[in-house]
């Protein structure tokens, strides 16, 4: 019997519409091989819903998207909507208040190397080859969802006498929050390689403090089992390009991961091949990790594989279809192995009629499946 999904889709600003329309098109064609349909239904996030209708997360956006199987998201922001005035809306207020409203506290960023492209990396091929890193970071906690205030100080007490604006962010943290986020590390890392770096500032920070000794109670009551090692934010910076091979699964705070998320992703030459899955209790979403690319909207070049391989998650992980996700995945190596690239993934041999732009790609993904 045919499955029946409602995706509710989110396509944003940027390249979010190009990109988008190749994750459907694959998604149509991998349904129709292994016995499933989908509807899609777009609502507006980011810039365009500003512009739409004032608000980067319009209500009717949330509805839909609680009301759908999974959510499927390309991208939002542009510089047409940068701005310092902290009264004026922002398209990544639409994120966070998406993660935070669909209690998506959970964000998995796989880095894995598709072997065709271990030269695209800046690394030595010896360094990355075999890398695979499940990045877990926290995504409703932290700095990012802490109180935040702008002041102006007057001359005088408490000032130095120097009057000035004064801005100020608040890192915080509840056991709970870390104690959950923990068990997701800890079981993914049990059906990898079954080890876990946690990475937090411990040495300043009392946030981290707190994260250590929770990760550890729970480690020590319920995953024993499982390797654990505390890593400084600083360090793991730095591990990650002298020797990424040695981390299986890394665990962190909201800010940390997203630094240390994009830094990973950067080690496999192409930020437009990773894709993120956001989970909770609830409905989950489902994103490529790199942002809007307005360097390059609108003219049919970005690289639609990560938005694919989000596509592919989404299968596997909200609608229990990983034999299908898997076919996805074999069918991009394949595209890949004989040497189709898009511009962000060519290299200096990289004949020319081998670069192809988004729609070809997703037709040869599609050709594949
Ligand atoms: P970006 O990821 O959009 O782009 C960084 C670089 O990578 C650019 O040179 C871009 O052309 C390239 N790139 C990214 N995706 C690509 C793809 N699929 N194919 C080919 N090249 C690709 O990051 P940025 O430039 O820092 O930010 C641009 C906008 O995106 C900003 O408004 C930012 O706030 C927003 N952003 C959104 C998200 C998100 O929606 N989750 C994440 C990060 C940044």
């Amino acid at each position: 019997m045919t499955k029946q999904f409602k995706i509710c889709v989110l396509e944003g600003d940027g390249i979010g519409p190009e990109i988008m329309a190749e994750g459907i098109k694959v998604l149509q064609a991998v349904g129709a091989k292994h016995g499933a349909e989908f509807s899609f239904e777009k609502a507006l996030i980011g810039g365009c819903a500003i512009d739409a209708a004032g608000d980067p997360l319009p209500a009717q956006t949330l509805d839909i998207a609680r009301a759908s199987d999974a959510v499927l998201l390309a991208a939002v922001g542009g510089p047409k909507w940068d701005t310092t005035d902290s009264t004026k809306p922002r398209p990544e207020q639409g994120l966070l208040r998406i993660r935070k409203e669909l209690g998506l506290y959970t964000n998995l960023r796989p880095v894995q190397i598709f072997s065709a492209l271990a030269g695209a990396s800046t690394l030595r091929p010896e360094v990355i080859e075999g890398v695979d890193i499940a990045i877990v970071r926290e995504l409703t906690g932290g700095l990012y969802f802490g109180e935040r205030h702008r002041y102006y100080d007057e001359p005088g007490a408490g000032t130095g006498g120097a009057p000035g604006q004064r801005a100020v962010d608040t890192l915080e943290y509840r056991e709970y929050e870390v104690e959950r986020i923990a068990r997701q590390a800890f079981e993914a890392a049990r059906t990898r390689r079954s080890r876990v770096h946690s990475v937090d500032k411990a040495n300043v920070l009392d946030t981290s403090r707190m994260w250590r000794e929770v990760v550890h109670r729970v480690h020590d009551e319920d995953y024993a089992d499982v390797e654990l090692i505390d890593m400084l934010v600083d360090n793991t910076a730095m591990q990650l390009v002298n020797d990424p091979r040695q981390f299986d699964v890394v665990v962190t705070e909201n800010m940390f991961g997203d630094i240390l998320s994009d830094e990973a992703a950067q080690i496999t030459g192409s930020l437009g091949m990773l894709a993120s899955a956001s989970m909770g209790d609830g409905v989950s979403l489902f994103e490529p990790s790199h942002g809007s690319a307005p360097d390059i909207a609108g003219r049919g070049i970005a690289n639609p594989l990560a938005q694919i391989l989000s596509c592919g998650m989404m299968l596997q992980y909200a609608l229990g279809m990983p034999q299908a996700a898997a076919d996805i995945t074999r069918a991009i190596t394949e595209v890949l192995d004989e040497g189709w690239r898009t511009g962000d993934i060519k290299d200096a041999s990289t004949p020319a009629d081998k670069i192809v732009g988004t729609a070809a790609m997703g037709d040869l993904v599609v050709g594949h499946l």
